[in-house]
């Protein structure tokens, strides 16, 4: 399992399930819709090789990872978009659910 910030995105990647993917379908899309943020290290997507500064700089929160993954890898990408105040605005309208945040 990996787990990275760009500048305003976590991305959770469960790399136990890229030993099966055939396309390695991140790889091609960081780089061609990104800038090669990604890396294939041993088989599974890695970012050991860039500071966690680099990361941020390097990063532009396309998402494409994430969409090819889910389309042509195995569903191994997971990408967190924080909003702030989204949860309070859900919670005065009775539209969160107390353990759905955890
Ligand atoms: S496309 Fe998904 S399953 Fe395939 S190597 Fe990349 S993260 Fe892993």
């Amino acid at each position: 399992m990996i787990e990275f910030w760009e500048r305003t995105i976590k991305v959770t990647i469960d790399t136990d399930k890229c030993d099966a993917c055939e396309t390695k379908a991140c790889i091609d899309a960081c780089k061609k819709f990104a800038r090669g943020l990604l890396q294939l290290k041993d088989g599974r997507p890695s970012v050991e090789h860039l500071t966690e500064d680099g990361i941020k700089r390097l990063g532009t929160e396309c998402l494409a990872c994430e969409y090819e993954c889910w389309f042509r890898g195995k569903s191994a990408i997971k990408i967190d978009v924080p909003i702030e105040g989204l949860d309070e605005y859900l919670r005065k309208r009775g539209l969160l659910e107390e353990n759905a945040n955890q």
